[in-house]
């Protein structure tokens, strides 16, 4: 599905009783699939995740934000257990080091 192709990477920790939140412009997007229709069970991060610097932050997008919206999975990842999978949050957002080395190839393919 869409959300694979910058290989995102799930943290997959085991959930503990923290509600996963999102920002305004991620509000009502399902975790796993990015779906915006039928969100049907609230999202739990991991313990690590919903704490410190982490914890002000879009579980989605990484963006900052003033007041989260609770992140819900949708009922297609409800059924197939997505939501029992672990902690859904994207980890490795805004990290440049695959955009740079990205880019490095593709200026060595034009040299
Ligand atoms: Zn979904
Ligand atoms: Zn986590
Ligand atoms: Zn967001």
């Amino acid at each position: 599905m869409s959300r694979h192709q910058y290989d995102l990477v799930q943290c997959m920790k085991q959930t503990g009783p923290n509600v996963g939140l999102v920002c305004s412009q991620c509000d009502g997007k399902c975790p796993v699939c990015d779906s915006l229709v039928k969100p049907t069970t609230k999202v739990r991060l991991c313990s690590e995740c919903s704490f410190g610097h982490l914890a002000k932050k879009c579980i989605l997008c990484g963006n900052g934000y003033d007041e989260g919206v609770a992140a819900y999975y949708c009922l297609e990842c409800v059924r197939s257990e997505k939501d029992r999978e672990g902690c859904p949050r994207i980890i490795n957002v805004g990290s440049s080091r695959s955009d740079m080395i990205f880019n490095k190839r593709r200026n060595e393919k034009k040299a």
